[in-house]
């Protein structure tokens, strides 16, 4: 209400009271004149009082005009009826927009499913109705527990840990694979975006077995050539028919023959870590005897260069898993810290056990790597000098089959290091995989 309205309320009951008062006065009763009038304010405003309730209760207020009146009742009416246009115009807005939210997810090929904080249904799109098979209405208000039974969504949805996707047949069609993402929002609602991935999975194994076919359908021919490349080799000298400039260029062919081989050799190994389960070995594996004769190949390695390889661990160590994936895993470590480290540089490989698991670690003090390449360093062909791995004669895979084995065993690869003064692998086991530790 603004000053100027209140000041002329004020004036127009002075004035009513002053007319009630001079009234009284006139008749000799300045008292009664006053009552007077007050009275018949009182009796006014009960009745405008009594219009508001109406004119409120009308479900049509917000459309309909106020009900005529003056002063101060005037000025209450016509202030609610503009708050109530305001609200009004909010309202649509508000409608508008929802309606707009509505109709684009609507239009999303994925399914979009909102839960309250009581994990019932409040909204799905048609692609969630489609995918998770929901009727409408009638599933509305349900416990989502109650319409999706699959234990894994059961236990997905009640842990609460939403950082990783869920993948799980889809409960109206068993061929279907479905992907679950969560997110908690406002007081403990959830958003669910439910994904079609049938066709992504198909794709990841068509890429996985051609991966797998070729590796396997070139290792027979890579092992002729290079079988007839020895011979040649072997077989230079005076007496031979070749000419001695093809030496060269033989064994040019042979180190890239041996390369191919072991590029081969490593696809082959991870299309397996990727796609069977591992092979336990029954009698569990003793690691020292194992790292002692990685040692002796890491020592062959280094050759002239002379690497001093140092190893501490228990000979009473018994690691349960696949002996053939972890020395290779291993290897991988000990072979790399051999490469990258210069000559006459340190390699440390120990072994360290705690309540959590136990730790392989494979300390160098080489050429080390920059922090910006560490996390990308277990992709396959991931490589930080091209031309240095290359002359190495690494395949670009062997991090990436380490971290696949960790993966396996239900541990894990870190990777520190300080550019220059050296680096470090640790493979980290869970307990299980020490169950067998035995002390013989
Ligand atoms: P590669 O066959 O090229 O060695 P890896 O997957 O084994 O492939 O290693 C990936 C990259 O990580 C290597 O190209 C190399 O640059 C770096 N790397 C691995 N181990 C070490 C190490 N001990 N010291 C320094 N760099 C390393």
């Amino acid at each position: 209400m603004t000053t100027f309205s209140k000041s002329s309320i004020i004036r127009q009951l002075l004035l009513l009271l002053g007319a009630g008062l001079l009234l009284g006065s006139l008749f000799g009763k300045p008292f009664l004149g006053l009552s007077i009038a007050m009275g018949s304010y009182f009796i006014w405003s009960i009745r405008q009082l009594i219009k508001l309730l109406d004119w409120l209760n009308d479900p049509k207020t917000s459309s309909k005009e106020p009900p005529e009146s003056t002063g101060l009742w005037g000025e209450v009416f016509d202030s609610i009826y503009r708050m109530q246009k305001n609200h009004g115009r909010s309202r649509q807005k508000l409608t508008m927009v929802i309606q707009r939210i509505q109709e684009s997810t609507s239009a999303l090929s994925d399914g979009v499913v909102l839960i309250d904080h009581n994990h019932s249904l409040e909204w799905w799109n048609p692609s969630a109705a489609a995918l998770l098979g929901l009727q409408s209405p009638d599933d509305q208000g349900q416990n989502i527990t109650n319409l999706l039974r699959d234990p894994r969504f059961a236990d997905y949805f009640e842990l609460g840990r939403y950082q990783k996707a869920l993948e799980i047949p889809s409960p109206v069609n068993d061929d279907a694979q479905l992907q679950f993402n969560i997110t908690i929002y406002g007081k403990g609602n959830r958003l669910m975006i439910v994904r079609d991935v049938t066709r992504l999975n198909q794709l990841e194994v068509m890429r996985k077995d051609f991966v797998a076919n070729v590796s396997h359908e070139l290792r027979t021919p890579l092992t002729v050539v290079a079988g007839y490349l020895e011979t040649m080799l072997d077989n230079l000298g005076p007496d031979s028919d070749l000419p001695p400039v093809w030496e060269k260029a033989l064994n040019r062919m042979q180190e890239q023959s041996l390369r191919m081989q072991n590029l081969v050799a490593d696809l082959l190994l991870l299309s397996k870590l990727e796609s069977a389960e591992a092979n336990v070995d029954p009698n569990g594996i003793h690691l020292s005897s194992m790292l002692q004769s990685i040692v002796e190949d890491g020592r062959a390695l280094s050759g002239e260069n002379q690497h001093q390889i140092s190893l501490k661990c228990d000979d009473d160590i018994v690691l349960s898993g696949s002996g053939h994936e972890l020395r290779s895993a291993f290897s991988n470590l000990v072979f790399n810290a051999v490469r990258y480290t210069p000559l006459g540089g340190k390699v440390k490989i120990r072994w360290k056990q705690s309540k959590e698991g136990g730790r392989l670690i494979v300390e160098d003090n080489g050429v080390g790597i920059d922090p910006q390449h560490i996390p990308r360093l277990t992709e396959r062909f991931y490589r930080i000098d091209k031309s240095r791995s290359q002359n190495t004669g690494g395949t670009g895979l062997g991090l990436a089959i380490v971290k696949h084995v960790m993966l396996r065993h239900g541990g894990r690869l870190t990777i520190s290091s300080h550019p220059g003064k050296g680096s470090k692998f640790v493979c980290h086991f869970p307990d299980r995989c020490l169950e067998l530790v035995v002390a013989e």
